[in-house]
């Protein structure tokens, strides 16, 4: 492996966006003082644990979280993972964000610690800047976004030669009033003259031809994005270390991103991509975008890989690591020992703890409030009254998954918005937990009865 691959088809890959459970949080909610709004991107409630998290976010643009993380503790679906990522998207846009169950560690067709190592790689992104210098007189395309006051010009492409760039740049805006004077849209041509600036749009047949040469040495052809060009073409996307790892990995190749199915990664192949990062680095071509590794239910980690966390989070390239758990005192998993969270005392030390809180009814509403209008469904009131009861009743992520349940039933019976029929048809077709260990024990004696008729006819 001599050259270090980056493919950028795959930093499109990490731009595939769905409606994930999170897909509404967009950052903790904060104002400027770091107290959380009540309602605020995409956040409710939960304020105390969200301005601690704000605190945290402020410690990390400083630089000052160097091996340390962050443990959230608190009962299930009291928003522990949509906190963490709130921290991640406060971080800003590019930031990775990694997220992983601890029993997912053990149930990988790969070594604890392989599974551990590509979570940190998945969690760290490089940004890297390929800058490939512009020949004089090369024509090349550039996109355009909408022009300063945002209207005449659409976002598309148009072309321009090389040459003339650095005038083009001194016209600045006004160059822009005149691309909005002539309509100028995506895929035009215009041409300048250079002694009095005057813009004229050269039309789709221009555009075909780019007969560049026949409009004579007065005339520049251009489009200005935002009052500036730039002189060269800088492409700038972020990939994840894990990304990179897979893509120059032999056996695996990046299709295997796709399946998800990456297997174990060789340690010469890692070692080759920290020295090339490095050097990127140096040269000044590539920045390192620490990310948010998020590891639920931390109490199922073993004290192997308590002690690989504690390593990891040494390393000068380490993401902010945030863990999750709902449990109080229990044994730390592969010892006899008990411990606060099932945590070994020397990882918990390093750990920041932030308490999260049961959610008030009115907090529920707030929060399903947000998820209709998220995955766009329209909920008339007394429906969402009754959800909201059931997820104060039950849980508030049930609550939020009979949304696009009840959704589908009142589709089926085209209805414009859900009503309470399709909220309470849904609440009967899909079980609650509480209600289905209830069914189980209800029935205990007929599933026994079943099995041991199955294993009977096994036999025969
Ligand atoms: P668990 O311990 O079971 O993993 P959790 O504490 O991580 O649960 P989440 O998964 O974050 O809980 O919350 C359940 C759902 O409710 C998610 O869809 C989450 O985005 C949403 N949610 C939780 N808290 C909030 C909040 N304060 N504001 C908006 N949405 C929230």
């Amino acid at each position: 492996m001599a050259d270090v691959r980056v493919n950028a088809s795959v930093s499109d890959l990490t731009r595939i966006e769905r409606i994930g459970a999170h897909s509404h949080i967009r950052g903790l909610g904060l104002d400027d003082a770091l107290e959380a709004r009540a309602v605020s991107q995409g956040l409710v409630g939960q304020t105390s644990a969200r301005k601690a998290a704000g605190v945290i976010t402020q410690m990390i643009k400083e630089g000052k979280i160097a091996g340390r993380g962050v443990l959230l503790a608190g009962q299930p679906g009291t928003g522990k993972t949509a906190i963490a990522m709130g921290i991640a998207k406060s971080l800003g846009p590019e930031t990775p964000f990694a997220m992983i169950a601890a029993s997912e560690i053990f149930s990988m067709e790969m070594s604890k610690t392989e599974a551990l190592t590509q979570s940190f790689r998945k969690a760290i992104g490089v940004r890297i800047k390929e800058e490939s210098e512009l020949i004089e007189g090369e024509v090349v395309e550039v996109e355009i976004d909408r022009p300063a006051s945002g209207q005449a010009a659409k976002t598309g492409k148009l072309t321009m030669k090389t040459s003339e760039m650095e005038t083009v740049y001194d016209l600045g805006v006004k160059m822009i009033e005149a691309l909005q004077r002539e309509k100028v849209t995506a895929g035009d041509v215009v041409a300048i003259d250079k002694a009095s600036g005057k813009v004229t749009r050269l039309g789709r047949s221009f555009a075909r031809s780019r007969d560049y040469d026949a409009m004579g040495p007065a005339t520049k052809f251009v489009q200005c994005p935002e009052g500036e060009l730039q002189k060269r073409r800088q492409v700038v996307h972020v990939v994840s270390l894990h990304e990179i790892d897979v893509i120059n990995s032999r056996q695996q190749g990046f299709l295997a991103l796709f399946a998800g199915d990456t297997g174990e990664i060789r340690a010469e192949v890692r070692e080759q991509i920290d020295g090339k990062v490095a050097e990127w680095r140096e040269e000044g071509k590539a920045d390192i975008v620490p990310g948010v590794l998020f590891i639920d239910e931390v109490h199922m980690l073993d004290i192997e890989c308590f002690s690989f966390l504690n390593r990891a989070l040494e390393s000068d390239m380490a993401p902010i690591l945030v863990v999750a758990t709902n449990r109080g005192i229990t044994k730390i998993r592969g010892t006899n020992y008990r411990s606060p969270h099932g945590i070994p005392i020397d990882l918990l030390d390093r750990l920041l703890i932030i308490n999260t809180q049961p959610y008030s009814e009115r907090e529920i509403r707030r929060i399903l409030d947000i998820r209709t209008e998220e995955e766009d469904v329209e909920v008339a009131d007394d429906a969402k009254d009754l959800l909201t009861k059931i997820g104060v009743e039950t849980s508030l992520r049930y609550a939020i998954q009979l949304i696009s349940a009840a959704s589908l039933i009142a589709q089926k019976r085209k209805a414009a918005a859900v009503g309470v029929e399709d909220v309470s048809r849904a609440y009967t077709l899909f079980l609650d937990v509480q209600r289905s260990v209830q069914y189980l024990q209800e029935y205990a004696q007929e599933y026994m009865y079943n099995e041991a008729e199955a294993a009977e006819e096994e036999e025969e």
